[in-house]
């Protein structure tokens, strides 16, 4: 029986981390959550759970809830004795339990790709150090480990990752200027939760799927490229030096990728997500119109020049996303407002812990000011 402690368990890829682990639940066992600033779906959890112990809330309801021990911190319950720490919380948030996580000498099953923007090498070496092992949830992600499983780095020639395109793919620039909140959340493809969702609808996502593949596979970004996939079908590929090309294919259910993750990176019953080939399957794939969605190139910039750009390109999307939900910017500056912060920033190292939390801080209050400026 493995145990499982899940950061983020009511979000999308949280809430379906859960449905795996019920499905599996011969071999897998909930023992800790945390949740955020919602507790209306603790009951159900833990009805469906009766092993769980560990909770993590920001308002805590010790009296309701007795069976369970409410821990005072994120890094606390991510530093609980467990097998896996599965981290689904969205966003820069998740760094301090993530860090937590892995000096505890945790593996972890990884979908937040933010943190590993932010601070990619301080992780890795982080990673290195306690000996333990990151399982990508993301799917693209989950589909390049399969493809390089039992290959020999030296013989890759580029990793290839897939990108839906989000809502916007077909529209003309000038018919996203008043863009709402609910179409760009609107995705054709994956169901997700609301930042993931507008973040593929910029693109940004792939951006910051550029730089999540970077850290994770220890590649440079020349040997990284993007092509849209539009059926959301071909999860990623590899190219090898002799032109041969390895994919990794299945319906669009983040199920399959998160079961992977939990089972280390092993293929496993109780998933019903499979392709049908009794029906016709266009597969279309093309190029990304770099013009139309400038934050893919500026991820390459961003992640070429290193030092704190990936992190600053993080950070500045964070708040622009959550400007633009608010109703204080549109859609079509968030992509704007991170090529300001990156050419505005002073770039610096961002070698430790204290470096990448007062960076963060520094590029959010640049982000800020920047909007307030246009605004003006
Ligand atoms: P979501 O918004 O649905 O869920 C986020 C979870 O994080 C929720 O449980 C929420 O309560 C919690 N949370 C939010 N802010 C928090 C904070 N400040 N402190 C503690 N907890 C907080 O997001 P999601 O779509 O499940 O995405 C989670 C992560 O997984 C993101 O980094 C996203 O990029 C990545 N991801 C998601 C998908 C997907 O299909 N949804 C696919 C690939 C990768
Ligand atoms: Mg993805």
């Amino acid at each position: 029986m493995r145990n499982i402690l899940v950061l983020g368990a009511t979000g999308s890829i949280g809430s379906q981390t859960l449905n795996v682990i019920s499905k599996n639940a011969d071999e897998l066992n909930l023992i800790g959550i945390s949740l955020y600033d919602d507790l209306t779906e603790l009951p159900q959890i833990l009805k469906k759970f009766p092993n769980l112990k560990y909770v993590w809330a920001l308002h805590p309801d010790a009296k309701k809830y007795p069976q369970v021990t409410f821990v005072n911190s994120l890094e606390e319950l991510a530093s609980l004795p467990c097998d896996l720490v599965v981290c689904a919380i969205v966003g820069f948030a998740a760094f301090k339990p993530l860090v937590s996580a892995i000096k505890t000498k945790h593996n972890v099953a990884l979908a937040n790709k933010e943190c590993l923007v932010a601070a990619g090498d301080y992780l890795n070496a982080l990673v290195k150090k306690n000996k333990v092992s990151i399982y990508p949830i993301d799917s693209e992600h989950s589909a390049l480990y399969q493809c390089l499983k039992g290959e020999d780095i030296k013989s890759v020639k580029r990793l290839i990752i897939t990108a839906s395109g989000g809502p916007f793919r077909d529209k003309k620039l000038s018919e996203l200027k008043n863009v709402t909140v609910a179409e760009a959340i609107h995705h054709p493809t994956w169901k997700m939760g609301p930042k993931i969702s507008i973040d593929s609808a910029t693109l940004v996502n792939k951006g910051l799927e550029v730089m999540e593949a970077h850290y994770l596979f220890n590649l440079p970004y020349a040997k990284i490229s993007v092509v849209i996939q539009k059926e959301s079908i071909v999860h990623s590929l590899v190219e090898f030096v002799d032109g041969s090309i390895k994919a990794q294919l299945g319906v669009p259910n983040m199920e399959v990728p998160i079961q992977y993750a939990l089972f280390s990176g092993e293929h496993h019953l109780k998933t019903d997500a499979y392709l049908d080939f009794n029906k016709p399957l266009d597969l279309h794939f093309m190029p990304i119109d770099e013009k139309r969605f400038k934050a893919v190139k500026l991820a390459y910039e961003a992640g070429e020049k290193g030092l704190s750009y990936p992190l600053v390109f993080n950070s500045s999307n964070e708040v622009a996303v959550q400007s633009f939900r608010e109703g204080e910017m549109a859609f079509c500056d968030i992509v704007p407002v991170i090529e300001k912060c990156l050419a505005k920033h002073t770039p610096c190292k961002v070698s430790s812990y204290t470096d990448i939390i007062r960076v963060d801080e520094e590029a959010r209050e640049l982000a800020l000011s920047i909007i307030k400026e246009a605004k003006k």
